[in-house]
């Protein structure tokens, strides 16, 4: 596995982020979900493989509710250190905005958690060439069996998040649940602690009430005032 493209992509002068190192885990491959305020929000879901983070960006974020089907766009391998960076990439910087670990722990390949890491991390690779992944997550607050399928016919880079059935399924929507797993801080505190701004979000501006439908005879009538 290769950072070429990571290190390609920053400086790391001036961003806080981990440089490219490989690395591993002994006792159970980690996964991360990070929720970053960049131009726009989305959601890192990383997987450890072969010593770094297979890495997938979802804009909507994980659900638990196996209807939904997220995108997740497929982006370069990040540094194994990465898993536990939490700060905010400043302006200029590629990816810049605020950056929590919003969820983590380790994963397994789905059917094989008996085997060793090494033999999962194989099933997992073969899983990953051919687009159709299969893993359960034991993080706090993504939980259960998941697939990863590549989309077919769009592209390198899309693939889809899905929720399998199981005892974890639900309809919670876990996005509500903003803290990280790390500090307990949420978006706007880490980035105050960090040197970041958050970004004005159009979901966090009050919604106008709607305009009452005008009636045909409304509009006319509306029309001739203001043309007089
Ligand atoms: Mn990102």
């Amino acid at each position: 596995m290769s950072l070429t493209l990571y290190k390609k992509k920053r400086s790391f002068k001036e961003t806080p982020e981990p440089s490219g190192k490989t690395k591993s885990s002994r006792r159970g491959l980690k996964f991360v979900v990070q929720k970053h305020d960049a131009t726009s929000l989305h959601y890192d879901f990383r997987l450890e493989l072969e010593g770094v983070l297979k890495s997938w960006a979802i804009p909507k974020g994980p659900s638990l509710n196996p209807e939904d089907k997220r995108l997740a766009m497929m982006v370069e391998d990040h540094p194994y250190d990465y898993r536990t960076f939490e700060g905010t990439i400043p302006e200029g910087n590629y990816g810049a905005g605020t950056v929590m670990v919003w969820d983590e722990g380790i994963y397994e390949a789905l059917g094989y958690e008996r085997e060793s890491i090494k033999d999962q991390e194989k099933i997992l690779l073969q899983e990953l060439k051919k687009g159709d992944l299969k893993f359960v997550l034991h993080g706090e607050k993504v939980k259960g069996a998941y697939a990863l399928v590549k989309i077919k016919g769009r592209g390198e880079n899309a693939w889809l998040l899905i929720k399998k059935k199981d005892d974890e399924a639900s309809k919670t929507d876990i996005t509500k649940k903003d803290r990280s797993v790390l500090t307990n801080r949420n978006l706007r505190q880490i980035a105050e602690e960090t040197g970041g701004k958050i970004k004005e979000k159009k979901s966090l501006v009050k919604k106008r009430p709607k305009p009452e439908l005008l009636s045909h005879d409304r509009v006319r009538e509306v029309k001739k005032k203001s043309s007089t």
